[in-house]
């Protein structure tokens, strides 16, 4: 006897779903990004007790689990990639062409590392270490691509 399911039975119809949503950024994460936006500035948020500095900012430290929310500290528009990737496939809800540099970037004054598009650097070439500065979009989008991309310092 033949192993598997039997699909000859199956009834199916194919279909699409049309799904409209609104995201909501939450108080951390809204005035993170219109901070970005409106001042070309990136903030994080820093634990008073344990000292830690995330960015992106955050309402609890993971570490103490004391509420964090209102703690905004300036931190600098460079840094450096902490690890990286190479997308090399084409898909609709990716912002740019492939292939690209997909990033961990732990800027200076921050101690968490941020997930952000490197570009200006063959992507053969970058490497854990490189120091990158954060490019801001001439157009806003009031997303995270309110920072074009990082490029190297
Ligand atoms: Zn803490």
């Amino acid at each position: 006897m033949k192993e598997g399911f039997d699909t000859t039975h199956c009834f199916t119809v194919e279909g699409k779903l049309a799904l409209p949503y609104s995201y909501f950024a939450g108080r951390v994460g809204s005035k993170f990004l219109t901070t970005i936006r409106d001042q070309k500035k990136i903030m994080g948020i820093k634990c008073n007790k344990c000292k830690k500095v995330y960015v992106p900012p955050r309402q609890t430290c993971d570490v103490c689990l004391e509420d964090i929310r209102d703690n905004w500290v300036d931190v600098k528009n460079t840094g450096e990639v902490t690890n990286f990737t190479v997308v090399r496939y084409q898909d609709r809800h990716l912002p740019k062409k492939p292939p690209y540099i997909l990033a961990m970037i732990k800027l200076d004054g921050a101690d968490t590392s941020l997930v952000h598009v490197v570009e200006g650097i063959d992507v053969e070439k970058v490497k854990v270490g490189l120091k990158v500065r954060a490019v801001f979009a001439k157009e806003t989008t009031s997303t995270i691509l309110d920072i074009d991309h990082f490029a190297p310092a």
